[in-house]
């Protein structure tokens, strides 16, 4: 197989401290060894069932810190950056995509709780992911926004104004109440926690947008149902549904109406993310057409020799390295413009954040973080460090990144298959599958609608700014 190093490198994005190579490296033998030998044996049992459990990957993704990479050290993880993670899930999603969402999507979970600073989260759920990971027991995070009757209308503070919406946090001494359901969840059959979000009241969906945090098994929650899917299909993609599901105040992350704006530091974080997996199933195709045509007779010559070919294989090279750029500057944009800001200066905050740790494991700690007075004031400082423009323009490129590295993707994926054409079986289906799990990168996160109409709400709308 043509090694990624040989193809085309990370270049100036690379961490000075050799954290994104290391990483990169151990993807790379996380992938040799796990998931490129089962990918297609996975893909093809979950075909015919849905429900197959893909857990035994999960278990080597502890041995490998894979569940705690992007969790800081403060914590007990691996201190991943975002650009850190996208190079680490373009690698996996070059076997298998399917697999590799199953640890996006816990990412995706695990940034809302880490970008909102939920600290009675820190201290108490990521802190039992960490520990559980060092046992080989994955714990895993899902993200739930989408509903019946409401997906691209979520994921947009305007549209949201008019939304469809059917769940509901209604508050109750103590805690609130959730009913309704949400869909298309990806990990939400398998996870142990699963972030919420829903608005409190019809009327004001946008002002009453919360999060929480719901535990599998709590009374009145259920993922019975999974989704037979076309492409990524070792990751489950569930129904979720409550009836009258109680969750107390402290598993509230932020406060009411902080929601939108989380969403939208998570959104921020997430896209370029998906924009590397978008070009990492491209890359695998690409990888495995190349080689085909190195390998494969063709009259007197190579099937590489004809210039058709070279040509073909020229544009899929020149899409995948388009895309690579595009996704690493925009993950770039979000660690030094968003995160970097809000984490202040990491020297000093860390050994304090670690020194407090135990003292914050307290009863009576948890349950000052927990309170809504402590919620605000981490909701407003989180508000006071991200600029809003830097945020805007963060969102509007990894918005960005997200459509148009999942647009190529597609486009390397189909030429891929033009060039194999009726022969080789192997990397036929290899390629096949790569077509099926690339539409999905067009559609979560956010459709490429609505990631464009993103890019022009937040960015050239305003006029273009340096
Ligand atoms: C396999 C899978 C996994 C998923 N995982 C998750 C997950 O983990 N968590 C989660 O919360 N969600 C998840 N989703 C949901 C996903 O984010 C939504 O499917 C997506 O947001 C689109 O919503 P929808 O399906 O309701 O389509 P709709 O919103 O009904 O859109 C239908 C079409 O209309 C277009 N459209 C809608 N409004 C506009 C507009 N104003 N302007 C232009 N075009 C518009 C859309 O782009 C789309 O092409 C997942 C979806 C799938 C299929």
């Amino acid at each position: 197989m043509t090694a990624p190093s040989q193809t085309f490198g990370f270049g100036r994005y690379l961490d000075r401290n050799g954290r994104t190579e290391r990483l990169l490296r151990k993807a790379r033998e996380f992938r040799s060894r796990f998931i490129d030998p089962v990918a297609h044996e996975i893909d093809r049992e979950m075909l015919h069932d849905p429900r197959y459990n893909a857990h035994d990957i999960l278990v080597r993704g502890c041995e490998y810190g894979l569940m705690s990479m992007p969790v800081p050290s403060f914590l007990g993880g691996g201190d991943a950056s975002i650009l850190d993670c996208a190079v680490v899930l373009e690698e996996l999603c070059a076997g298998c995509a399917g697999i590799a969402n199953l640890f996006g999507a816990h990412y995706l979970g695990l940034s809302c709780v880490l970008l909102g600073l939920s600290f009675n989260q820190f201290d108490t759920v990521i802190r039992e992911m960490v520990e559980k990971e060092k046992r080989g027991e994955p714990v895993v995070f899902a993200a739930a926004v989408t509903e019946p009757m409401a997906g691209t209308d979520v994921e947009d503070e305007d549209f949201l104004r008019t939304a469809r919406l059917m769940t509901f946090a209604e508050k109750v001494s103590g805690g609130y109440l959730l009913n309704g359901s949400k869909v298309f969840i990806s990990n939400g059959s398998i996870a142990k926690y699963t972030v919420v979000s829903c608005a409190a009241e019809r009327s004001r969906p946008v002002q009453t947008w919360s999060s929480f945090l719901v535990a599998a098994g709590t009374k009145g929650f259920s993922a019975d149902k999974v989704e037979l899917k076309m492409g990524m299909r070792a990751c489950h993609a569930a129904v979720l549904a409550f009836e009258d599901c109680f969750v107390p105040d402290s598993c509230e992350m932020g406060i009411a109406g902080s929601s939108t704006y989380l969403t939208e530091v998570v959104l921020a974080a997430s896209r370029a993310p998906v924009a590397a997996i978008a070009t990492g199933i491209a890359r695998g195709a690409y990888e495995r057409t190349l080689d085909y045509c190195r390998n494969r007779r063709c009259g007197s010559g190579r099937l590489l020799d004809r210039q058709w070919v070279q040509l073909a294989l020229a544009d899929m090279f020149a899409m995948l390295q388009t895309a690579r750029d595009t996704y690493l500057h925009a993950g770039y944009l979000f660690d030094t413009g968003v995160m970097e800001p809000l984490m202040g200066n990491r020297r000093l905050s860390d050994p304090v954040l670690e020194l407090f740790a135990p003292l914050r494991r307290t009863a009576p700690a948890l349950k000052v973080t927990a309170s809504r007075a402590f919620r605000k004031s981490v909701s407003d400082f989180v508000r006071l460090k991200i600029d809003d423009g830097m945020k805007d323009r963060s969102l509007a490129f990894s918005s960005m990144a997200k459509f148009s590295c999942s647009d190529l993707a597609v486009r390397v994926c189909l030429k891929a298959l033009e060039i194999l054409g009726p022969a080789g079986a192997e990397e036929r289906n290899f390629v096949e599958k790569s077509l099926r799990d690339v539409k999905l990168a067009q559609i979560y996160e956010g459709t490429n609608q609505l990631n464009r109409h993103v890019l022009y709400k937040k960015h050239i709308k305003g006029g273009i700014r340096d």
